[in-house]
Order: C-alpha cells, then sequence, then structure tokens
C-alpha cells in the first residue's frame, strides 16, 4: 500500500466528558473563539456533554468551532429511556459524535456491534463518526495491539460503505494512555495508526485511506502535540483532560504545522 499524506485536514476534538455545565460550557467556546481567532489550516470541535450542547452550538455560531456529542444510540426515535438520537442530534446542530469511547466500553458495557450500530446511525444522519479504538495495558503487554486494535476497527466499520469512509474518523486511543498522563510515544503511536490505515486500504480502497483522518488521544498536552503532530499518518488528536483548560487547549489547537510546510 502506498498511501501518501492525503488531503487531509488536521482535526482537534476536546472531549469534556462529564465536565461543565450548559452555561459554563458556552462560556468556554466564547473565550475559546475570541482566543483562536481565524482559525486556518486545522478544524476544532468540543464535545459537551448531551446538556451542554444547545448552549455550547448558539456560542459557536459564526465562528470555526463545531460541536460534537459524546454518544449517540443507533434508533431515531421511540421507547429508548435516557438515549439521544441521531435525529435529536443533527437537528440541533450537531456535526459529530464521538462513538465507542473506551469510558462506555468499559463502564457501560458497549459492545462492538452497538459502535457499528452507532457509527451507521451517525452516517445515515450527517454526523462524522469519530470512532474510537484502542487496547488495554494487559493487550499491550501480551503483544495483541495490532490484533486488538484492528479487530475493533473491522468491526466498527462493518456496517459502513467504501464511499463512507472517508466520512469517517477513527480515534486511535489506548486505553492505559486515557486520562493517566502516559502518553504513547508519538514513533509508537505512529506504528498503530499506520496499521489502521493500510487495513482501512485493503477495507475500502486507497482512496479512503488517503482521506480518512485518523486521531491519536491519551494524555496528549500542549508539550506532547507537536511531537505527534509531527507523524505523517497521525491527523489530529482527541483531547480529554486538557481541552477542559481553555489555555492548554488553545495551545494544543496551534500545534507546530510542519506537514503544511
Ligand atoms: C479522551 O477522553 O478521549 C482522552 C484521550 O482523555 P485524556 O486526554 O484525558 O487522556
Amino acid at each position: 500500500m502506498m498511501v501518501e499524506a492525503g488531503p487531509r485536514t488536521p482535526l482537534i476534538v476536546g472531549n469534556w466528558k462529564m465536565h461543565k455545565t450548559n452555561s459554563e460550557g458556552a462560556a468556554f467556546v466564547q473565550t475559546l473563539a475570541s482566543r483562536l481567532g481565524a482559525v486556518v489550516g486545522r478544524e476544532v470541535m468540543v464535545a459537551p456533554p448531551f446538556t451542554g450542547l444547545a448552549d455550547a452550538i448558539r456560542a459557536a455560531q459564526g465562528t470555526g468551532i463545531a460541536i460534537a456529542a459524546q454518544d449517540v444510540f443507533w434508533e431515531s426515535e421511540g421507547p429508548f429511556t435516557g438515549e439521544i438520537s441521531p435525529v435529536m442530534l443533527a437537528a440541533l446542530g450537531v456535526k459529530a459524535c464521538i462513538v465507542g469511547h473506551s469510558e462506555r466500553r468499559q463502564h457501560f458495557g458497549e459492545t462492538d456491534e452497538w459502535v457499528a450500530k452507532k457509527t451507521r446511525a451517525a452516517l445515515d444522519h450527517n454526523l462524522v463518526p469519530i470512532v474510537c479504538i484502542g487496547e488495554d495495558e494487559k493487550q499491550r503487554d501480551a503483544g495483541l495491539t495490532a490484533e486488538i486494535v484492528l479487530g475493533q476497527l473491522e468491526a466498527a466499520l462493518g456496517l459502513v460503505k467504501s464511499q463512507e469512509a472517508l466520512r469517517t474518523v477513527v480515534a486511535y486511543e489506548p486505553v492505559w494512555a486515557i486520562g493517566t498522563g502516559r502518553t504513547a510515544t508519538p514513533e509508537a503511536a505512529q506504528d498503530v495508526v499506520f496499521l489502521i490505515r493500510r487495513r482501512v486500504a485493503e477495507l475500502f480502497g486507497d482512496d479512503a485511506a488517503v482521506r480518512l483522518r485518523v486521531l491519536y488521544g491519551g494524555s496528549v498536552t500542549p508539550d506532547n502535540i507537536n511531537g505527534l503532530m509531527a507523524q505523517p499518518d497521525i491527523d489530529g488528536v482527541l483531547v480529554g483532560g486538557a481541552s477542559l483548560q481553555v489555555e492548554a487547549f488553545v495551545r494544543i489547537v496551534q500545534f507546530r504545522n510542519t506537514r503544511a510546510a
């Protein structure tokens, strides 16, 4: 496979997890927009909790910032108490949704099958699915990283058609690096992301593999962002903890883009 650096705009996504009320989130978005000014050559998203989406979308209007959800259910409506449908998210103005985050897999029993259905549902409603995959520490220590990550990738994208793959974002998030302060080295993250892109090429063709963006997530900070973004296959980052502080997130968004040179 010869997948060259493709036309992939870097994407920086802040995942607030279960943090920030609606008013705190809106204030954050306003401050972020004024600190960033016009953002050129990169795409910025933040993912508030469901309760913060509407106000964050209002605050983001006219700025370059897009708002993503942290999860989505696959049905459009029905007796699914507590769930939020892709129709509801799209109607609100949400542009993307995180799917299969390891915290949902770990604490809420999310399966590969659910992740596939959610990815499908997101695409059906013009939401960009940000599909999270990654091995845990035991799997890594057992040398199973490639097997686990590529297995999750194939399962998650199992209902995606080739022409839709380029509308999909994959986030490689080693579970042992999430919220722990332990980041994969840029080279180790690149190695896995390269395997992901190669498998995307096998599944969907080289064109999809050139265009599909693969992010890295796991303890990304202003101090390690440049090294990660210097890797040829890492197209952006999914940021948890460091996305909660405006100044840290601004510094991450303003990473040094050596690829554009
Ligand atoms: C995440 O929530 O996806 C994440 C990567 O968190 P953190 O940056 O805190 O490790």
